[in-house]
């Protein structure tokens, strides 16, 4: 919700000060002046008695220069200097797009000591990057990396921006939206352009994946949407291709510190993480229990695979969450999926059928997962995996714990 203090009828009793749960309300020459730390949630409306703050509906909407727009910036995410495959992915898509636009790519990379960098994202589709790159930046914080990504899109003013559906673009994205006033489509499975109007096109799966809801921007820029890892294709990396490299200072201040990272604990993990796995060995309720895990592990440590799971052998607490797969899971595009005891809904469908090989094992030969899958084994489970494992090993391969 837009926030705004009317300013004449503020008589400076600090009030909404106290009440403001996120320190951005600061007194100036005796008045109540709103930072860029609101989120808009309202409190100060509440607690002013003098009915000097109102609410979006008291606001007069900004009419926004639409035209003034133009350029597909993609938000680059980095940890420790290494960029996430779904940003590399949207680049792909934002070049599609652009294309279509008459446009060019901007890519935001923000870090510290992240400059080696821009040459792949030239490579991957970018036309300019712009670089914030500061010791402040080192870890992700939401405030300080909101306000640069505001800075950033203030000064390049893209049509389009894209950011990964992970746990930082989620956390990111609506916080720039509400900064600058414009609308967030979340987790995106389709990205198009509508050549009459030229607006985004985004779709994404809504009432339950019942139905496909295609959103638009019209009247704010830019047009922003989030969109899941492993769905959009990266483009190969062009040696050739040229760009422009553009660094920005952006300044952070005490106020924008209420998070200090005091240590990063990587979590242990045995192989390698799903969205970027490039082989899946899955269970679902066919496996009956939490044992039947065991047996995927092994034939996943031989194979250096992920695990995952469908939404029952999640709810059933036979898998932790962060391994489901589907449409209210995780999106995967691995090399190869090996779906064990998995029937194939619609739901868990939406979560891998981008992956390049399928494997279907199911003793139901009319299962739907064998209408996607490229390989078929009509059998009970425990008597195919424990013979894929020992042909494995009869193969000299060994396990990775
Ligand atoms: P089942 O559908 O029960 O299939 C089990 C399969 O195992 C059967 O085909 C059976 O023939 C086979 N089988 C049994 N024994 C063996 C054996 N010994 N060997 C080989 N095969 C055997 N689901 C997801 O997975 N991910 C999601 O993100 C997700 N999101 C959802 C969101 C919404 C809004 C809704 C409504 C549902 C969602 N679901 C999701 C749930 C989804 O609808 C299905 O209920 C779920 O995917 C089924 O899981 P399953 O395939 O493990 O179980």
């Amino acid at each position: 919700m837009a926030v705004k203090i009317l300013e004449d009828k503020c008589i400076g009793c600090q009030l909404c000060v106290d009440a403001c749960p996120y320190g951005a309300i600061n007194m100036v020459d005796g008045k109540a002046r709103l930072n860029e730390k609101c989120i808009g949630c309202g409190a100060c409306i509440e607690a002013c008695k003098v009915g000097a703050i109102v609410g979006e509906e008291g606001v007069e909407k900004e009419e926004k220069d639409v035209s003034a727009y133009s350029g597909v910036g993609v938000f680059i995410e980095q940890r420790d200097g290494e960029v996430a495959r779904v940003s590399l992915q949207l680049l792909g898509k934002a070049r599609e797009l652009a294309a279509q636009l008459g446009s060019e790519v901007y890519a935001y990379l923000i870090g510290n000591g992240v400059g080696n960098l821009t040459e792949m994202l030239i490579q991957k589709g970018a036309d300019k990057v712009y670089i914030v790159d500061d010791k402040e930046f080192k870890y992700y914080r939401t405030l300080p990396y909101t306000k640069a990504m505001v800075e950033l899109i203030k000064r390049t003013m893209p049509e389009i921006l894209l950011y990964g559906a992970t746990y930082i673009g989620r956390d990111l994205a609506p916080r720039v939206a509400q900064r600058i006033t414009t609308g967030l489509t979340a987790d995106c499975t389709e990205l198009t352009i509508d050549p009459e109007t030229r607006l985004l096109q985004q779709t994404r799966p809504a009432f339950g994946g019942n139905i496909m809801a295609t959103i638009e921007t019209p009247n704010h820029r830019p047009q922003m949407a989030t969109v899941r890892p492993g769905i959009m294709k990266e483009m190969e990396a062009d040696p050739l291709r040229k760009g422009e490299v553009i660094p920005v200072e952006v300044s952070v201040d005490e106020k924008d510190m209420s998070v200090k990272v005091v240590d990063v604990v990587k979590e242990e993990r045995a192989c390698v993480n799903l969205e970027e796995a490039k082989i899946i060995v899955s269970g679902g309720r066919g496996l009956g229990s939490s044992e039947g895990f065991e047996v995927l592990r092994e034939l996943a440590s031989f194979l250096s695979a992920e695990i995952g799971g469908s939404r029952v052998a999640v709810e059933e607490g036979w898998i932790p969450q962060d391994h489901q797969v589907g449409q209210t899971g995780k999106t995967v595009a691995p090399e190869l999926y090996i779906a064990c005891g998995i029937s194939g809904s619609i739901q868990h469908r939406a979560g891998m059928s981008g992956s390049k090989v399928i494997v279907a094992i199911n003793t139901d030969p009319d299962a739907p997962i064998f209408s996607i899958a490229d390989y078929g084994i009509v059998e009970d489970l425990y008597k195919v995996v424990p013979e894929l494992i020992k042909e494995l090993k009869a193969r000299g391969l060994e396990g990775c714990k």
